[in-house]
């Protein structure tokens, strides 16, 4: 067992703990199996390092799970890691710099094997299982371990003592006795009466056991969840879209650190710092990230996510969250999450299909999960009460070859941002001209309000489309909407129709948006509208 402060070389620590943890183990199971009878039970010691999340090679993972994996092959994957780390390539080809995490992922992947190979044996019910026995309280762990050595007993007691013609075969089983996968991410989550601090450094176990949280004696475990939330600002401001999805990455649970990425936003950054419940703020400054563009930022994002292991990243369903996620996801090979609006689990999401006409809850098994968020559908977390740490990353050359930002025209208003107004008045069809608008705006300024419209009135050149409000536009939710000219289709409602008060200003009796309307008024739009502003 080597410490950290060893000072063997790499190469030397990798062939002696594969060695000892894996190929004694190995000799072992081939000097003892013949000797087993029927229902025998087989227990190997692995450890929660002795899963696939501590490495990063894709092409090692799957011929680490593939079914069919016998046990020369994996001995060759074990010779290949030592040699790979005498040469110093072991990260280059997917390790991690832990010789231990090698030797125990091998572990694992041995129980599977032998419980495949005892499925054909005449032997009838033989099993083989893994176990993460918990951190516990030896030598070797320096006695940082949190558990008893009878506590750290209980998981391969259990194992041992399985009931005959148990479905527990072939599995990794955790310290509490619980099923786990080691093909999955798992980390233990240790708290002390909610206050989370970063453990000492065991030493045994090097630079993984930093993933470990603080001692309790009522150690509880729980999948250990890190986010990244990517903000949405102007290199001035956050919009207020990131406070809302800074509410749901809290609802997830786990460390939310936040990506500030532009030009000259570090004003952004220290802002960021202050939201209550986040833990880190990345600042990425540079030339290479003028216009915010999804080509630049997504390298930067997949770089973060590949050093802090991500289990989350999450941003705004905006424009600009609906151009760079579905990127991020394809380059991380999962499904994109979009446009969320409930959190049922760190696993589980709620969202609107069929233009809002349909609720869909469902679970990702994806081990990172990248999710645009519904601004309307979580409340602005304030950006106060926290002390995040900013701290710079490195920005290398993010320069896309494949866009280039030339610049930008934003229709300038002194009105409230559409998705974030308290009042919205939209105009649609039924307003005949983008002149006739002006209606609008005189009682949008009487009432505080932002102007939307919907996309017939968008289409036809009336008013621009960073106005259009509808499953093809803006979801706005405010305090109070009002449609007028606007017949109230499916893909219209689907923007707005979480506004607590509708009212509809339409000449057609008939017309859908009544339907949903809180306030209906059957009336000339050209009439009704001049008059409501007078009496205001
Ligand atoms: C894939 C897809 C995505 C879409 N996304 C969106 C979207 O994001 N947002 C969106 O809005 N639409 C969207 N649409 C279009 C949508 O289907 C409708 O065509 C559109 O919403 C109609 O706009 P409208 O209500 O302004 O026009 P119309 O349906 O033509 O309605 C005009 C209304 O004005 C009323 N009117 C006319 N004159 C007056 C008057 N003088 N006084 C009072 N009332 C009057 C009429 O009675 C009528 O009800 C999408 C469609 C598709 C297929």
């Amino acid at each position: 067992m080597f410490q950290s402060d060893a000072t063997e070389s790499f190469g030397f620590q990798a062939e002696e703990t594969i060695r000892i943890n894996y190929f004694s183990l190995r000799r072992m199971c081939t000097a003892l199996y013949p000797l087993l009878r029927p229902h025998a039970r087989v227990v190997h010691v692995s450890s929660s390092f002795g899963c696939l999340s501590q490495i990063t090679g894709d092409d090692l993972k799957k011929k680490l799970t593939n079914s069919n994996l016998t046990e020369t092959e994996l001995d060759k994957i074990m010779h290949e890691f030592v040699d790979a780390a005498k040469s110093g390539r072991h990260l280059q080809v997917g390790w991690s710099d832990s010789a231990y995490t090698a030797s125990k992922i091998g572990v694992s992947a041995l129980a599977g094997i032998h419980q495949s190979i005892f499925n054909a044996d005449p032997r009838e019910d033989i099993t083989v299982n893994a176990v993460h026995p918990g951190y516990v309280d030896t030598d070797a762990t320096l006695h940082k371990g949190i558990l008893t050595p009878d506590q750290g007993a209980v998981a391969p007691v259990y194992c041992a003592l399985l009931p005959k013609n148990t479905e527990i075969k072939g599995k990794f089983i955790w310290y509490d006795k619980t099923l786990a996968d080691w093909k999955e991410r798992y980390f233990l989550q240790l708290n002390i009466e909610d206050e989370r601090k970063e453990s000492e450094e065991a030493t045994m176990f090097s630079t993984c056991v930093k993933m470990l949280r603080t001692t309790s004696k009522f150690a509880s475990l729980a999948r250990y969840e890190s986010t990244l939330v990517i903000a949405e600002h102007n290199n001035e401001n956050l919009l207020p879209l990131t406070c809302n999805t800074l509410t749901a990455a809290k609802k997830i649970g786990g460390d939310i650190t936040v990506l500030v990425a532009g030009t000259k936003c570090q004003a952004v950054a220290q802002n960021a710092c202050k939201a209550k419940g986040v833990s880190k703020v990345f600042l990425a400054d540079s030339d290479a990230f003028k216009g915010f563009t999804a080509e630049s930022l997504t390298p930067l994002i997949l770089k973060l996510c590949n050093e802090h292991k991500f289990t989350h990243i999450l941003a705004g369903a905006s424009a600009f969250g609906k151009a760079l996620l579905p990127r991020v996801a394809a380059k991380l090979d999962v499904s994109p999450i979009s446009d969320i609006i409930n959190i049922k689990a760190s696993d589980t999401f709620v969202r609107t299909i069929y233009a809002g006409n349909a609720i869909e809850t469902l679970k990702s098994k994806d081990n990172v999960k990248i999710i645009s968020v519904r601004g309307t559908s979580f409340e602005l977390l304030p950006l106060e009460g926290g002390d995040a740490k900013c701290e710079t990353v490195p920005t290398d050359d993010y320069t896309s070859n494949q866009v280039q930002y030339i610049k930008q025209e934003l229709s300038k208003s002194d009105r409230p941002e559409l998705t974030s107004a308290k009042v919205v008045i939209s105009g649609g069809r039924g307003m005949k001209s983008g002149e006739n608008f002006q209606l609008l705006y005189t009682l949008a300024d009487k009432l505080n309000a932002a102007v939307g419209a919907s996309r017939a009135a968008v289409d036809a050149g009336f008013v621009p489309n960073d106005m259009q409000v509808g499953q093809t536009g803006k979801i706005v939710a405010p305090n109070l909407y009002i449609a007028v000219g606007i017949s109230g289709a499916i893909q219209h409602l689907a923007g707005m129709k979480d506004s607590k008060t509708i009212v509809a200003i339409n000449k057609d009796p008939e017309a859908p948006i009544f339907q949903v309307a809180d306030y209906g008024l059957v009336a000339d739009l050209f009439k009704a509208v001049p008059e409501l502003t007078e009496k205001l």
